[in-house]
């Protein structure tokens, strides 16, 4: 079996390279590096299954080989990254998604699209489920994200309808574990960070804002399980850890975990900044008989060391 992915050499994306190589796939990666490292992805270069191609998939997308499965992570999905990149973010979302679904025709491959919990923008309900429709700025900072992810959902639901590929839609909630870029200005490896170097932990607003945090190797067990269940075309789930905290309290967590005293600066929130997120699992429960197994604290124990490292090197 023959897996392309796009954003290899991303955080998801890299991960997911090596357990499809673990499951025993031939992986085709691209990434062009706008936000991906070849760090991610180094150890794989010798494994006589991994290709890998430096590629922008807003070009045109062609590869000689069948594919059974695209994966299409190519994105950045970090909002300091998005903003900053904030026309090349729609183009991949939108050209490059174009091009994926192409390639999965041509193929006759099944294509798995990672949406984003970004497509219910600041949500009117919690928990949100698969039929929540969101409440999306479509003009402000976040908008080239969560819009650009809507488009591709119906994108991807067009092909279905049209030409009957095999679609399926991961909605992915905050995610967080090694290979997480350290400067992307996200929350876990920002409070990581600054608890481990003993430096002011930056909270936004009062800090009553929600997230859910999903440690990576319960995501990625659910993605390739939904990857690779037969009989499910335009399935669209959500996919994260229920599990929902106050970012203060993710603050008071994280400085617990790493024995730290640094204090508290509160920041200014961000515009448009969700103030709830949690999703709705029930759907991912009995299509995929899966749920994380990972609470924060338990995951974050799990990562320090790799942030460790990370930060001040081998000892
Ligand atoms: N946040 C924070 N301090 C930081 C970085 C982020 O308080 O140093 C907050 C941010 O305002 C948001 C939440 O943490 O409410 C999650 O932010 P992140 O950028 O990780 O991802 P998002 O879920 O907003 O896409």
């Amino acid at each position: 079996m023959k897996v392309l992915i796009t954003g290899a050499a991303g955080f998801i994306g890299s991960h997911l390279v090596e357990k499809y190589l673990k499951e025993g796939w031939e992986v085709v990666g691209l990434d062009n590096f706008l936000t991906g490292t070849v760090d991610n992805i180094q150890d794989f270069f010798g494994h006589p299954n991994f290709t890998f191609v430096k590629y922008d998939v807003t070009n045109f997308l062609y590869v000689k080989d069948d594919l059974d499965l695209i994966l299409h992570f190519a994105c950045p999905a970090s909002p300091i990254h998005y903003m900053k990149h904030p026309i090349h973010t729609m183009k991949v979302d939108s050209i490059g998604t174009l091009h994926s679904l192409g390639l999965a025709k041509e193929k006759g491959a099944r294509f798995l699209l990672a949406s984003s919990s970004e497509i219910y923008g600041d949500p009117k309900v919690s928990p949100q489920s698969e039929g929540y429709n969101g409440n999306v700025s479509p003009t402000g900072p976040r908008s080239v994200y969560d819009e650009a992810k809507r488009f591709s959902e119906a994108l991807s639901m067009a092909y279905l309808r049209e030409h009957r590929i095999d679609v399926r839609i991961a909605r992915i909630f905050n995610t967080y574990g090694d290979k997480m870029n350290l400067n992307d200005g996200r929350v876990i490896p920002n409070f990581l960070k600054q608890a481990l170097l003993g430096k002011p932990i930056t909270v936004f607003g009062d800090g009553t804002q929600t997230r859910s945090f999903c440690y990576i190797d319960d995501m990625v067990e659910a993605i390739y399980r939904f990857s690779t269940k037969e009989g499910i075309p335009g399935a669209v789930l959500n996919l994260g850890n229920p599990e929902e905290l106050r970012i203060i309290d993710t603050a008071e967590l994280v400085k617990e975990i790493t024995g730290s005293k640094s204090r508290i600066e509160f920041l200014p929130l961000p515009k448009d900044d969700p103030k709830r997120r949690r999703p709705d699992i029930s759907e991912a429960k009995k299509l995929l008989g899966w749920e994380p197994t990972y609470s924060l604290r338990k995951g974050l124990t799990e990562v320090k060391p790799w942030f460790k490292k990370k930060i001040f090197g081998e000892k």
